[in-house]
């Protein structure tokens, strides 16, 4: 047995569960022995002689050089994620979009190809429609639930396929380990946006992808105060988004780390609270008049209920909803609640109502949020730690509005 305590509570987590990861994983005590973690915002570090200094940059001494690349705060934040999603390695980031961008920067070359679920975060096309197209990288993108689809599409030189499940904001569900299995098949990675559901609901590395990428803008952060990402994997793929990282810098900053470790400690019950309100709402809305269709995975009425039940272990707290009428009438719901924040984030202890056709995926063309399910009527709401009855009076006042 190892004699120091620090060490012994390292080796102890490797077989602990993800609620006791998010509070004790990769915790870096300086010399103070502070209890919370430290915060260190400090643009660099010193070393004790030029000899040191040599051996940092050469990487033949580990340690703290500059923080546009190593922060022990934002180690902290890394090693206590990837520790939950089960992943040998995390790098953060500054948003969950540099996240995304970070990740394909560093798998991909001119003349590769994507294979992209077309229900994914509204930017994330961009990324691939725009920028990435610009450098030779053509992405094709693909119906989400339909394997046959994917597989379709497949071409020699697919190199990654990325999705996100439970989709933003239809809710549509993937079977990961049925695409994780087409991947591998294919000599690709499989990368997989777990915002939604987060460690604490779904740990997509244990169903077979290869990589996760995290908005912690949203649940990880959990009270709407900081924007930031991170990659979860494989050492050998994450050793070249950290080299991505260090070299372009779209660094997270140690006071965020420090706000995302704090969230991850209380993940896994406000997980609970977000899925249990979001579930009583969906049911209650589908008996509504003026509700044409919702929207949400734990619904038995949902068409990927059963796979979302086998690798989910809750249906976390977005939903979606059409209402009767038009665009009109869901900007009337909308702006007949109170208690509803309108605002694009999610994922907050305050609920939130957006219209996406008009917001989050207002950029796309109207082809292209047809074809994502993305219509008029749409409404999605992000359930938040309210008393879930203050919550349905708010949403009568938008039916009331209809
Ligand atoms: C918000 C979001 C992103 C982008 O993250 P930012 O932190 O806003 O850059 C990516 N994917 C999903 C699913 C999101 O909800």
């Amino acid at each position: 047995m190892p004699e120091n305590r620090e060490e012994r509570l390292k080796a102890a987590l490797q077989n602990t569960r993800v609620e006791t990861q998010a509070v004790r994983a990769g915790q870096i005590r300086s010399q103070e022995n502070e209890h919370s973690e430290a915060i260190f915002p400090t643009s660099s570090f010193v070393f004790e002689s030029a000899a040191q200094a040599a051996a940092r940059f050469a990487g033949d001494e580990p340690g703290n050089i500059y923080s546009r690349f190593t922060n022990p705060t934002v180690r902290t934040f890394e090693q206590r994620l990837a520790a939950m999603e089960g992943g040998e390695r995390a790098v953060g980031f500054a948003s969950g979009m540099s996240a995304i961008l970070a990740t394909m920067m560093a798998l991909l070359k001119s003349g590769d190809h994507v294979l992209c679920s077309r229900s994914v975060f509204g930017t994330t096309v961009v990324i691939f429609e725009k920028y990435l197209k610009k450098f030779g990288i053509e992405t094709t993108f693909v119906d989400l639930k339909d394997i046959s689809a994917w597989e379709n599409a497949l071409q020699s030189n697919t190199r990654v396929l990325f999705l996100e499940t439970p989709s933003n904001p239809l809710c549509e569900v993937a079977d990961i380990k049925q695409l994780a299995d087409l991947a591998h098949q294919n000599q690709c990675l499989l990368v997989v946006d777990n915002c939604f559901c987060t460690p604490a609901l779904q740990l997509p590395l244990k169903l077979g992808a290869d990589i996760v990428v995290h908005s912690a803008t949203k649940y990880l952060d959990g009270q709407g105060r900081c924007i930031g990402g991170a990659v979860v994997g494989r050492e050998k793929e994450m050793e070249e988004v950290f080299g991505f990282l260090r070299s372009a810098g779209p660094t997270m900053s140690p006071f965020n780390a420090w706000v995302f470790l704090k969230g991850l400690e209380t993940l896994s019950l406000r997980m609970k609270a977000h899925s249990e309100s979001a579930l009583i709402l969906a049911q209650w809305l589908e008996t509504q008049d003026g509700i044409k269709k919702v929207h949400y995975c734990g619904l038995p009425s949902h068409p990927q209920y059963e796979i979302a039940q086998k690798q989910q272990s809750g249906f976390s707290g977005v939903l979606s909803m059409e209402v009767e009428g038009d665009k009109a009438a869901a900007w009337r719901f909308i702006d007949a609640t109170v208690v509803h924040s309108i605002t694009a984030n999610l994922g907050d202890t305050k609920s939130t109502i957006t219209h996406p056709a008009t917001t989050t995926h207002g950029r796309l063309s109207d082809e292209e949020r047809l074809a994502a399910g993305i219509t008029e009527n749409l409404i999605r709401i992000s359930v938040g730690l309210e008393n879930i009855d203050d919550l349905k009076e708010d949403l009568q006042r938008g039916l009331a509005a209809l």
